[in-house]
């Protein structure tokens, strides 16, 4: 709704790039001031600078207009299912991790912040109105020690120095936090003065390092190295208690966690005789809180050590109902159906609701028909991106799947992202017609002699399977 002065930095065919130069009548809906000072210059808020309100509607018509879009999904079938954004009370210091790239300034004095939008450079701000309070505190004390002891920052460009990132993790219920640094390098000296240092900060549980000497833009490298406490922090959603460690995913606003995942648990709608799979399950989180209500749960995780975080959590919370693969879930769930097929003398593996919640870039094509193939009654689809989630969307309707419930929640306020929890049931008849058909001889009764002959007549042609390919292939070419 602004009126502005723009600068045309990119032109394509269909749409353009522009900077912002002067907002010439602002708004109804930009907020006068912004609750912090960098909000347009910073890469992680996107959109503080519109009322929340409005922002809950900015996302909600984001998904909307995905699944009519991409999903193909009837406008006035959107309409009647979505319901409303669940929102949140106080949009701030929501986040349980941040994670700051550490640099040099044009001083050579060392800074970290965040990355501008787009860019790479690090805009100095240690006081995120998304993060928590003791993030100030904490990054504080890395850079006084840093200075102190003559301890290089990473540099980008010259893939030089040390220090590459920051990162901390606060449980909003248990109060612990864990601090992480990523460096470009085996170990860092005097690390034993900085982790009494950050001991000495209340709350403090795990001080570790993560050694990232890669030229890559990913943040955490593979290896953890304990610098003081332990490796891991504990924290609770609803009454599931789940610990994690740094390279674990775990949902970054807890207040909207318990919400997300209950919805999940409402839409799933279990009485506690199901098979459930829990896909992309990280430490184990949707699957803990579905366990109570279920048989079975099954849990797929690529990472593993979020995989032993998730067994951990299992013990830990007293369930035993749940199994936990570590690999790909498109790779881990045919295979435990033909596993099972094996096993079970050719019967099918069936799964009675699917849960999936996959990264960004959604789930894999051939992971939908496996779970087509294995009959789910219900589909509960959690998404943080509703582009991907509307096109997997299509592919599960033309398998006869029907969109049932769809609900956005704002996991992310002041940012563009905005995770959707929906519902698929596998589609009922429209109406239903009963027949009586009496067979045998007389008045009115079908006689039985004809049956077989018609029925082999309307049989289905036998459909060619890989099976059959190879053993054509074996006994004509050996
Ligand atoms: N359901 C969990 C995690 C969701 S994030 C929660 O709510 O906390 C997505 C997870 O998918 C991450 O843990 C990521 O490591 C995992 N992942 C990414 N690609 C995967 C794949 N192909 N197969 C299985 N897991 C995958």
């Amino acid at each position: 709704g602004d009126v502005v002065e723009a600068k045309i930095m990119k032109a394509k065919k269909n749409y353009a790039y522009a900077k912002l130069v002067k907002i010439v009548t602002p708004s109804a809906y930009r907020v006068d001031k912004p609750a912090c000072p960098m909000a347009r210059s910073c890469g992680g808020c996107q959109i503080q600078e519109m009322e929340y309100g409005r922002q809950l509607k900015f996302k909600e018509d984001k998904v909307r207009e995905n699944l009519i879009r991409i999903g193909g999904m009837p406008k006035e079938t959107v309409s009647e299912i979505m319901e409303p954004i669940v929102g949140m009370e106080e949009p701030f210091a929501y986040r349980n991790k941040a994670q700051f790239p550490i640099g040099t300034d044009k001083d050579g004095k060392i800074v970290a912040g965040f990355y501008a939008g787009r860019t790479h450079s690090i805009i100095p701000n240690t006081r995120c109105v998304l993060g928590v309070d003791v993030n100030e505190r904490i990054l504080r004390c890395v850079i006084d020690f840093m200075e102190e002891y003559g301890i290089s920052a990473y540099c980008e460009e010259e893939h030089c120095g040390l220090v590459r990132h920051v990162l901390i993790r606060y449980g909003f219920r248990t109060k612990e936090i864990m601090v992480c640094l990523v460096i470009n390098g085996a170990e860092i000296s005097h690390g034993d003065v900085l982790a009494k240092r950050l001991a000495g900060i209340e709350g403090m549980t795990s001080v570790t390092l993560s050694v990232n000497r890669e030229r890559t833009n990913v943040i955490m490298g593979k290896e953890i190295r304990l610098l003081w406490g332990q490796t891991y922090i504990t924290d609770w959603i609803g009454d599931v208690k789940y610990q994690i460690s740094p390279l674990s995913f775990f949902q970054v606003n807890p207040v909207q966690t318990e919400k997300l995942y209950g919805l999940a648990l409402e839409y799933a709608q279990l009485t506690g005789e199901e098979t459930v799979w829990d896909l992309y399950c990280g430490i184990g989180t949707i699957s803990l809180f579905l366990a109570r209500r279920a048989k079975q749960v099954y849990g797929v995780e690529i990472v593993p050590e979020a995989v032993v975080d998730a067994r951990v959590n299992a013990k830990v919370n007293g369930i035993g109902n749940v199994e936990f693969f570590e690999g790909k879930a498109e790779e881990v769930l045919p295979e435990f159906g033909r596993r099972f097929e094996e096993e079970h003398g050719g019967r099918k593996c069936h799964a009675d609701v699917v849960v999936v919640d996959p990264p960004r870039k959604g789930c894999d094509e051939g992971l939908l028909r496996t779970i087509v193939e294995m009959g789910a009654k219900r589909v509960v689809y959690v998404s943080c991106d509703p582009a991907t989630l509307a096109r997997d969307l299509k592919v599960l309707r033309g398998e006869g799947y029907e969109v049932e419930r769809v609900r956005a929640v704002d996991q992310f306020p002041h940012t563009v992202h905005v995770e959707t929890v929906v519902m698929l049931s596998h589609k009922k008849p429209d109406s239903v017609i009963n027949v009586k058909v009496e067979f045998g001889e007389g008045e009115g009764k079908v006689p039985l002699d004809n049956i077989a002959k018609r029925a082999e007549a309307y049989k289905p042609k036998e459909r060619v399977t890989y099976k059959m390919i190879k053993e054509y292939i074996e006994a004509k070419y050996g």
